[in-house]
């Protein structure tokens, strides 16, 4: 469990520098980012870079903070106890698969 705990905690600073590099965060709500609009400069050509830039960051955002809230769910699990159980089945999920992805919401089967 404890190993399971620092895995997520690694992943969670991972996403977080990952994230912090193309977004900022939203008020004071965790994991809750918002990408970055990079004012590269004002000439057509500078602000056409900037829109497919942050067109690209946009997706990159959402799935690195998809990611981070499920990591942050894990963890909160972790201290309420209910870790390890799949949310759909409610069966213990196998401690295989929660080394393999410790932010696993559901059972192989679900
Ligand atoms: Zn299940």
């Amino acid at each position: 469990m404890e190993e399971l705990k620092n895995a997520l905690l690694e992943e969670k600073a991972e996403l977080e520098k990952n994230l912090g590099k193309i977004a900022k965060p939203v008020d004071k709500e965790e994991g809750d980012y918002e990408t970055s609009f990079e004012d590269i400069g004002t000439d057509k050509d500078d602000n056409a870079t900037e829109v497919d830039q942050y067109t690209q960051n946009l997706g990159v955002e959402s799935a690195l903070e998809k990611n981070l809230q499920d990591v942050i769910d894990a963890l909160e699990k972790m201290d309420k106890g209910t870790y390890g159980i799949c949310e759909n089945c409610q069966k213990e999920i196998p401690v295989e698969r929660l080394k393999a992805n410790p932010s696993a919401k559901t059972c192989i089967k679900c």
